[in-house]
């Protein structure tokens, strides 16, 4: 269970209308009953029921499970679509291990707003069924544009190009950068361009951090293309010859970097 609150040996920790409702209501758990859990920081702790009510309870830490696993650092940014399928993606964006969730308006994104909050307790819960102890950071609704134009100079943009999919992967080549040779298992097109920066000499160097971009169902415009080919940050890659939907492409590009990048 995830709480927003300190745990350590001896820690009371009250519980919320919610919480208890669950604990004492769904779980039928009572006084003695050990839970597990875990607030983002201080890894997974159990619990005992020391207060069973109605409207709250309380839980005392006694020892700690698992100590703080944080997930790699890894951004996902999605164009978001519709609500289940958003929420798809930031479900399993947290079961794969991602530290930052970045929904971003691209020309032919549907959503013009999202509910940040929602989806950020939808991580949360995505979190507790899977037994991470952390939870990804799901920020706001932000322009690709906007985003790009402030991109951290030293993490790499693993994007998946649709517009690679029609193209034989002998047509695309390997990875991009000076000769770098693609250590990925999946189709991996690097864009052919030189490389000053560095960066992307070579996928078999996961130098990172990294982050993966996804676009939406009508795909990325042409000024979008252009201007994500011309960063030196970038990282084309191809997920296979057909057309994936977003929320399959973003599992897929999300595997494709844990296989080959991951840590
Ligand atoms: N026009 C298509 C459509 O309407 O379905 C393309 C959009 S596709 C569903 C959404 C996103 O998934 C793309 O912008 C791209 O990021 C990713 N994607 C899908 N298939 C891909 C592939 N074979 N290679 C690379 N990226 C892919």
């Amino acid at each position: 269970l995830f709480v927003d609150h300190p745990l350590a040996a001896g820690q009371p920790v009250p519980l919320t209308q919610d919480q208890a409702h669950y604990l004492f209501g769904v779980m039928r758990l009572g006084p003695g009953a050990a839970v597990l859990l875990f607030n983002g920081r201080d890894g997974e702790w159990r619990a005992v029921v020391a207060e069973a009510g109605k409207r709250g309870g309380m839980l005392v830490c006694e020892t700690q499970t698992a100590p703080l696993c944080p997930p790699p650092d890894l951004w996902l940014l999605f164009a978001p679509i519709k609500k289940a399928r958003t929420d798809f993606i930031v479900e399993k964006a947290t079961e794969m291990g991602v530290a930052r969730i970045m929904p971003v308006q691209t020309q032919h994104t549907n959503a013009d707003r999202i509910r940040q909050d929602r989806l950020q307790a939808h991580a949360m819960e995505a979190a507790e069924q899977c037994g991470a102890t952390a939870v990804p950071e799901v920020a706001d609704l932000a322009p690709l544009d906007r985003v790009l134009a402030t991109w951290p100079a030293e993490r790499r943009l693993m994007w998946a190009d649709e517009a690679l999919a029609g193209r034989p992967f002998a047509q695309t080549g390997d990875i991009a950068g000076a000769g770098g040779s693609s250590a990925l298992t999946g189709d991996i097109a690097g864009g052919q361009r030189g490389d000053p920066s560095g960066l992307t000499s070579g996928f078999g160097e996961p130098r990172g951090p990294w982050a993966v971009l996804i676009g939406p169902e009508g795909g990325f415009s042409a000024p979008e293309q252009a201007r994500l080919r011309a960063m030196p940050q970038i990282v084309p890659v191809r997920l296979g010859p057909r057309i994936l939907r977003a929320d399959t492409a973003a599992v897929a590009a999300l595997t494709l970097w844990q296989m080959t990048l991951g840590d």
